[in-house]
């Protein structure tokens, strides 16, 4: 078994990148980079090479030559995880960043650990998913008119980025907005970390952002304008509960919590009724 990050082009289920994919090695090569994709497979194929951050870089490689024991005979992923579902999303799920052993192992955002297990059931049942599980890449999961990323793409140890990380991996969500900005009409942040790091995005991309900035909550909701310069129509942005085990164990978020927001969020967007 092999192990340490998975070489782009090499084979792995859902790769978006390849062998001639370019490398940012800098955080101002990631705002350049991220200004060229021409499409959300070429931001993802870009994002999932990335190594503009030594420390997160060092970590997830780190991670994926050591392994957790229970995870001894799988290959691990070892890169950036990058954004992942529909081209055309309506709706944008933004996370904190990927778990050492979930998506830094799959390759797939939220994908192979306990928060994961919570969140695509919830978005199964409320219609945003064809599965009721993620379990690997490749796996046939798939998202319907929504699209799952976060606010920064390596796992970092003990789930903490520093700010300065997360401002270096700001351009290539700052980018997906961008390239989702046709269709997109609800965003739903997935704790207190990805409703921070959203709003100066949403303002550089044109809408129009409420000052004060809204409160985080579960449940909260702030519609934001969007510029008729830059063809951005109006969207709703949610706050939830991270489903992290903490917050799940302790009844701080439910199904029937993540439900009521999925739900929300497919209703605001169109779409079609949930499955329950
Ligand atoms: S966190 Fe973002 S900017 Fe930093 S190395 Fe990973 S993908 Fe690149």
């Amino acid at each position: 078994m092999q192990t340490g990050p998975v070489p782009p082009g090499s084979g792995w289920p859902e790769d978006p990148a390849t062998t001639r994919t370019p490398v940012a090695a800098t955080a101002a090569q990631v705002r350049e980079l991220a200004a060229t994709a021409g499409s959300v497979g070429e931001l993802a194929a870009l994002e999932s090479v990335c190594r503009a951050c030594p420390r997160l870089v060092a970590w997830r490689e780190q991670v994926a030559a050591e392994k957790r024991r229970s995870f001894a005979g799988q290959r691990y992923w070892g890169r950036p995880v990058p954004g992942w579902g529909a081209d055309d999303a309506r709706v944008l799920i933004v996370g904190l960043a990927p778990a050492a052993h979930g998506g830094n192992r799959t390759g797939r955002v939220f994908t192979g650990d306990r928060s994961g297990d919570v969140l695509f059931a919830s978005l199964w049942r409320s219609g945003l998913a064809v599965e009721p599980t993620s379990v690997t890449a490749g796996d046939g999961q798939r998202l319907i008119s929504a699209r799952m990323s976060a606010a920064v793409r390596c796992a970092p140890p003990a789930n903490k980025p520093t700010t300065g990380e997360r401002d270096a991996c700001a351009p290539w969500l700052a980018a997906e907005l961008e390239q989702l900005r046709a269709g997109l009409k609800v965003i739903v942040c997935l704790g207190h970390f990805a409703w921070q790091a959203l709003w100066p995005l949403l303002a550089t991309a044109g809408y129009d952002v409420p000052r004060p900035r809204p409160v985080f909550g579960h449940g909260a909701e702030a519609v934001v304008s969007g510029s008729r310069d830059r063809k951005t129509g109006a969207l709703t942005v949610i706050g939830c509960y991270h489903p992290s085990q903490q917050n799940t164990f302790t009844g701080r978020v439910t199904d029937a919590m993540l439900d009521a927001v999925f739900g929300r969020a497919a209703q605001l967007a169109g779409l079609a009724s949930p499955r329950q």
